[in-house]
């Protein structure tokens, strides 16, 4: 069993002030069945014994933290040291997956500490690898990160996403958005600063690439930024970085906007202020000063201007309150190297069906097989059946063990209405429950019914048949509609 208590789940298992701006220590005590073992966001203190069979674990989380942290698992877990301060918990037959997938933890932390300006204070970082239904990638609770299991693919094509819960242990963990319309301040500044840490990374693997990785890193992050107002035409209030979610429950208002829009206005105040190496003195002093606090939007903005000064005069109102991807394109910007190979290969797709086309086109990089499925996802044209049979087999893209890049082909497919692809979508949305996979490959059924082109009733009956697989986040978002 787990626990997932972001954004106002809490109050589900805990009486408690159930609000981000509200911070305190805890301890926990847990009985549960031999063997079992649990494992809790805060330190272990004690396993006891008791006479019945059962076994009490003891937990103290010492740094305050939002309700929205608390956290427990509980299952056949067992503990692998994967570097000097980290460790992975999952079941196993899954362990030397596992270790070696994580394997990079260390080196990220390491990166982080130095971007951020200040040591990592939780103690050890451990990885809770949880099944494919949990509703997110990664979930940052203290001292113990809660992964999906989907990031292991064997060759660590997705641990993008522990840089960016390592980030969180001081951007949401230790300085803290106050309330949730604020969640950009958690996820926008998260990002920038997971891509800051890839940059870093790579350099020191391969001197004189950290700025391109970025770079496009930030280019993936725009087309996600795109698709996702794409998807969001009716409900554009969703697509402002601070918007009005009176009456509207955070977990319906979810979306990767505070992400990538957030990320974009600190690329874009980075190209303002002069490069990354001012932007980084800055995220040291603003650290420094709201470490342990929960903050908003006019608290960023004042220790922005109290470090730049006020004469760059950003339109904070536009950036903050405006719908759709933002003022500003940051493709004059960032390295385009890279992502004009993604661009000009979904090019040659979208204009020639293919031709030329080979499978060492996209042998490169995950990173790149993505953004260039995100160009052809973006274009929002619809591809011919004959072009998808030879895009599938060209790069086996239905095969990939990769599942961002298996996401988003089939999108392409239902977008496509190329319904040879059901089958697939239906494995798919059996085996994860990742919120921003599911809701956006049911929008697109439901997309297809509303338009004729499939049944309404096979929607429902792909629903009602995983409906029980998945968390309740997924099951209020689709239940109105699906059951
Ligand atoms: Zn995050």
């Amino acid at each position: 069993m787990y626990t997932q208590f972001q954004a106002i789940l809490a109050r589900s298992m805990i009486p408690c002030q159930d609000t981000p701006a509200v911070k305190a220590p805890y301890t926990m005590h847990v009985t549960c069945q031999a063997p079992l073992v649990a494992a809790c966001s805060g330190a272990h203190v004690s396993t006891t014994p008791n006479d019945n069979g059962t076994i009490t674990y003891k937990f103290h989380q010492k740094m305050p933290i939002p309700s929205y942290l608390i956290a427990l698992g509980c299952g056949a877990l067992e503990r692998g040291q994967i570097g000097p301060r980290s460790a992975v918990w999952c079941e196993k037959e899954t362990m030397e997956a596992a270790k070696h997938e994580f394997a990079e933890t260390d080196d990220f932390m390491t990166a982080a500490e130095q971007i951020c300006g200040m040591d990592y204070l939780w103690g050890s970082y451990d990885l809770l690898v949880l099944p494919g239904s949990f509703p997110y990638g990664g979930m940052e609770n203290p001292s113990l990160t809660f992964v999906n299991s989907s990031l292991i693919t064997g060759n660590r094509e997705l641990t993008d996403v522990i840089a960016h819960e390592i980030t969180h242990s001081w951007s949401g963990n230790l300085v803290t958005n106050s309330s949730w319309p604020d969640f950009w301040l958690n996820e926008g500044f998260t990002m920038y600063i997971e891509r800051l840490i890839l940059r870093a990374v790579a350099e020191k693997k391969e001197p004189g690439t950290g700025d391109k990785t970025r770079d496009f890193a930030a280019c993936l992050g725009y087309g996600e930024l795109i698709s996702t107002v794409n998807s969001l035409k009716e409900q554009p209030e969703l697509t402002k970085l601070i918007p009005d979610m009176r009456g509207i429950d955070p977990d319906d208002a979810f979306s990767r906007i505070p992400y990538e829009k957030g990320c974009l206005l600190l690329i874009y105040l980075e190209s303002r202020v002069g490069g990354i190496s001012k932007m980084i003195p800055w995220l040291h002093k603003y650290f420094a000063t709201f470490a342990r606090q929960s903050i908003d939007t006019a608290d960023m903005i004042k220790s922005f201007e109290d470090h730049f000064g006020k004469e760059l005069n950003i339109d904070w109102d536009t950036w903050l309150y405006g719908t759709g991807r933002g003022p500003w394109n940051p493709m004059e910007y960032l390295d385009q190297t890279w992502n004009k190979n993604a661009q000009s290969l979904a090019n040659k797709w979208l204009q020639q069906n293919g031709d030329g086309a080979s499978p060492n086109d996209i042998k490169w990089d995950a990173a790149l097989t993505m953004v260039f499925l995100d160009n052809i996802l973006n274009s929002e044209q619809k591809l011919s059946a004959e072009t998808l049979q030879k895009l599938n087999t060209t790069y086996q893209l239905s095969e990939s063990k990769n599942v961002e890049v298996l996401w988003r082909y089939l999108r392409i497919c239902l977008q496509s209405e190329y319904l040879e692809a059901l089958p697939d979508v239906e494995k798919f949305v059996s085996i994860h429950g990742r919120g921003v996979y599911v809701k956006s490959l049911y929008k697109h059924l439901i997309d297809l019914a509303e338009a004729g082109v499939l049944p309404k009733d096979k929607v429902k009956q792909i629903y009602q048949k995983n409906r029980l697989f998945y968390h309740s986040v997924i099951r209020n978002a689709f239940d109105s509609q699906l059951l």
